[in-house]
């Protein structure tokens, strides 16, 4: 590894610009078990391992950036949701945070559903072998091409989101001659706490329809009537990275009011209702989330409380985990390519990758931490922020951070916590070449995606 020097610069500002840190940590080279997955920890030489396995291995078998993810850590969360929920509910992991065939073989051998919204995410969930019946279908416009698949497929229910689409799933079920099982995605007017482009369940959004004004219980009225479908359940998700429970005890009291409604007008109780995912996971050592049993107690309470003043008898909950489950699990591995010391500012680190690995922090303001992890260090810490490599000054991988004073290019630095929403929404911007996904487990590593080529890239230029 290359050592260059560089000019000096403010390592350990007296007086520190205005960003997102506290303090710097007491000890740079210290693994918070909240953010880091399972099986990482520091070998004897302060080299950080998982799985068993060196970091610096796994940069030179599968080179960087990569995304390195605890198969070990993902089953043991995976099965812990499915614990936590017992026989009598289902979870469903959102494919849209991380999916691909591996993860679908997981999912399925540790007892979980699976959630896609694309054709193309339901092409992979076939493909690796879910069980049509484990798998919910999503999304706000599906097409009609979409539509028939999953119901040609058979798959065990389709969330239903607008008028049009009660109709067009009803007609379509029907021409191949099959009853659909299907839920209606509602808004119930609450606003998770948390960052307000990732916030769902306010009425003035796309997805689901709205209970104010009777608008979801028209669209019931209108489910119950048609032969194609059969109404199981009513369904919501009221946002992302939530921490606070009172959003989902307004959510259910009024779902649980709606169900009291059909039950009233229609004589029918339907047996589901499905809360959706959302569930927060900590990005940096600020973030306390609740354990997958804590989170099972207390909304398997909300709910039966609520059904039991309506007098309703309580229906099979189903939760949508997806952040919650991948997030924690992986990390991703860059290596240091130049650093930039602004005077009375902080240092730049730039690394090779940046927004097109990881959209989050621009998209979202996300929070995230970095640690030096070819090495330990016990240098002073320094402020930085870390950076890719595209031309785009908004490419920031991690606003704030602290990384040791003598950081050199060459390093390794890992970001933790980027399991979810990183892989799935990377793009090719400025040409730059999507990273693999590593497991690794018990001492073995293998690329369950892997690195896209320029081949890959000039497949698609046809022109
Ligand atoms: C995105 C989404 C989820 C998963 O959200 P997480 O924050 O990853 O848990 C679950 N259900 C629905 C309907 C979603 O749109």
């Amino acid at each position: 590894m290359s050592r260059s020097a560089h000019p000096a610069g403010p390592r350990h500002a007296d007086v520190l610009p205005e960003g997102h840190y506290t303090a710097p940590p007491a000890d740079l080279n210290a693994l918070d078990p909240k953010v880091w997955a399972e099986t990482v920890t520091r070998d004897d030489q302060g080299v950080l391992t998982v799985g068993g396995i060196d970091v610096r291995r796994l940069a030179e078998e599968f080179g960087t950036p990569a995304y390195v993810l605890d198969e070990t850590d993902f089953r043991s969360r995976a099965r812990a949701w499915r614990t936590a929920f017992g026989q009598d509910a289902d979870v469903f992991y959102a494919g849209k945070a991380f999916l691909s065939r591996a993860v679908v073989r997981w999912l399925h051998e540790e007892g979980l559903n699976l959630d896609v919204c694309s054709g193309g995410e339901l092409a992979t969930a076939l493909s690796a072998g879910m069980p049509a019946d484990r798998i919910a279908f999503h999304g706000n416009n599906k097409s009609v091409a979409e539509i028939r698949r999953a119901v040609e497929a058979g798959v065990g229910r389709i969330v239903l989101d607008s008028f049009q689409e009660i109709v067009r799933v009803a007609h379509i079920a029907q021409e191949l001659g099959k009853r659909q099982r299907v839920q209606i995605r509602v808004t119930v007017g609450v606003e998770a706490h948390t960052h307000e482009f990732i916030a769902t369940a306010h009425e003035d959004q796309k997805f689901g329809i709205p209970l104010a004004g009777g608008q979801a219980a028209e669209a019931v009225r209108r489910a119950l009537r048609l032969d194609g479908i059969e109404l199981i359940g009513i369904h919501s998700h009221i946002g992302s990275q939530i921490f606070d429970m009172s959003g989902f005890e307004v959510a259910a009291h009024r779902v649980v009011g709606l169900l009291k409604e059909i039950r009233d007008e229609h004589g029918v109780e339907l047996p589901e209702i499905d809360l959706g995912g959302g569930l927060g996971i900590a990005y940096t050592s600020d973030d306390d989330p609740r354990e997958p049993h804590e989170i099972a107690k207390a909304l398997t309470e909300i709910v039966t409380r609520e059904c039991e003043s309506a007098r309703l008898r309580t229906p099979r909950i189903s939760v949508e985990p997806g952040r919650a489950v991948v997030g924690p699990t992986a990390f991703t591995l860059y290596e240091v390519g130049t650093i930039k010391p602004l005077d009375h500012l902080r240092t730049y680190v730039s690394v090779d990758g940046g927004m097109s690995d990881n959209i989050r922090t621009a998209l979202y303001d996300a929070e995230y931490s970095v640690a030096l992890v070819s090495r330990s260090s016990d240098a002073e810490p320094m402020l930085t922020r870390v950076v890719g490599k595209h031309c785009e000054s908004g490419d920031i991988v991690v606003r704030d951070a602290f990384l040791p004073a003598d950081l050199a290019p060459g390093d390794l630095v890992a970001v933790p916590a980027t399991g979810a929403y990183c892989r799935s929404m990377a793009s090719n911007y400025n040409h730059v070449l999507r990273p693999p996904v590593v497991a690794v487990r018990d001492g073995e590593a293998r690329a369950i995606v892997r690195r896209e080529t320029e081949e890959d890239l000039l497949r698609l230029d046809v022109g």
